[in-house]
């Protein structure tokens, strides 16, 4: 089979090796030159996110590339379309990991975040407290992960705090947004415009981090997945996107208000592996690789994931020894505090 390279060896794309390994594909993996190797990968390549020449040597040695995040400079990949086909593209990645970039994107395809402005300073920063109004959120507009580079402000009070804690910008003022629900729409998407989306899960945060995703999701989410998986198909469509997509929802009482988008796997979509007919990591590949998608349906009345941050993996003998409890460990050689450690998906088949 063909080698397809994948940037980046945290756990989504070690869990998108193991789909591929499954459909005889190898794995050649970008890794950072101090992060940890991919253990499913049959070779790696050390090197920066923005050095084009081990980016190039790397893609000299795969047929196709993918990545596992967002977090990586868009130039280096833009080169790297020259020489092998990427998916999904430097286009999609430009606009997923900006925060002003994707939310002007949705804007203009009929979606509604909620109000927000850009701000480059600190003085940028009283204007848009005046115009949004509080309470609301600021949010670095690159690089943000798991709640990090965020800060919330109860009052204008708040501001300078604000500021400092997030660095010296550019970034973001958003409103808060009452949510009763938060959702995500996952979607592959083949070269032919193809898409499969799966059912929206809702998922709990915890600390800025995601704790649970269960499917299907309550009555108020499922009121608004038609619009919010309307809304994700025209994004994957005017992106071009190939791959998967994911698009989260705060569950507002005035419908679906988009949060963010990431152009990848994503861990609210982690019980499609044992949860749905063809997990998002085997649909990814797919779509990548140009085969048909497969069925995204449930395969049980219902699936949970939780994920196991930190010391939460400690329990990993229960949770093995549980019946309908499915472990994943990522393999992390060191345990810290707020890290992702592995999940557990809990599939309820009847
Ligand atoms: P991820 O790990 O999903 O990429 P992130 O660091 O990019 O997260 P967001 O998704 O923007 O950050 O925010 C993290 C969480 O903080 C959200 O899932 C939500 O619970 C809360 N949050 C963010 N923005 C708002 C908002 N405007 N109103 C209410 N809650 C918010
Ligand atoms: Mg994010
Ligand atoms: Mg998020």
């Amino acid at each position: 089979g063909a080698t397809i390279g994948i940037i980046g060896s945290g756990q989504l794309g070690r869990m998108i090796g193991v789909a591929a390994a499954q459909l005889g594909y190898r794995i050649h993996v970008y890794a950072p030159d101090s992060g940890p190797a991919n253990d499913v990968a049959a070779a790696h390549t050390r090197g920066a996110y923005d050095d084009g020449a081990a980016l190039a040597q790397f893609a000299a040695e795969v047929d196709l590339v993918t990545y596992e995040f967002e977090n990586i400079a868009a130039e280096p990949i833009a080169a790297l379309e020259e020489q092998v086909p990427v998916h999904p593209s430097s286009t999609s990645l430009r606009v997923a990991q900006d925060r002003i970039a994707e939310k002007r994107f949705v804007e203009d395809l009929g979606g509604r975040p909620a109000r927000w402005a850009p701000v480059g300073s600190r003085a940028e920063l009283d204007a848009a407290i005046a115009a949004i109004g509080c309470p609301a959120v600021l949010k670095t507009t690159r690089f943000g992960y798991d709640g990090k580079g965020q800060a919330r402000l109860a009052s204008p009070d708040d501001a300078d705090a604000a500021w400092a804690a997030i660095g010296d910008g550019p970034a973001i003022l958003e409103a808060f947004v009452p949510f009763s629900h938060e959702f995500s729409i996952i979607l592959a998407r083949s070269p032919d415009g193809t898409v499969v989306s799966y059912p929206p899960a809702c998922n709990v945060h915890k600390d800025g981090i995601l704790d649970t995703s269960t499917v299907p999701a309550p009555a108020e989410v499922a009121a608004q997945w038609t619009e919010a998986a309307a809304l994700a198909g025209r994004v994957a469509e005017a992106l071009g996107h190939v791959g998967v997509l994911t698009l989260e929802f705060f569950c507002g009482p005035e419908g679906p208000v988009f949060n963010e988008m990431a152009p990848r796997v994503h861990n609210s979509g982690h019980w499609t592996i044992e949860g749905a007919e063809t997990s998002q990591f085997e649909n990814h590949v797919r779509a990548i690789c140009g085969l048909p998608l497969g069925p995204v349906r449930l395969t049980g009345r219902e699936a949970v994931m939780t994920n196991l941050i930190g010391e939460d993996a400690d329990a990993w003998p229960e949770l093995m020894a549980e019946p309908g409890a499915h472990l994943h460990l990522y393999g992390k050689r060191e345990v810290r505090a707020g890290r992702k450690m592995g999940h557990v998906t809990r599939v309820v088949r009847d």
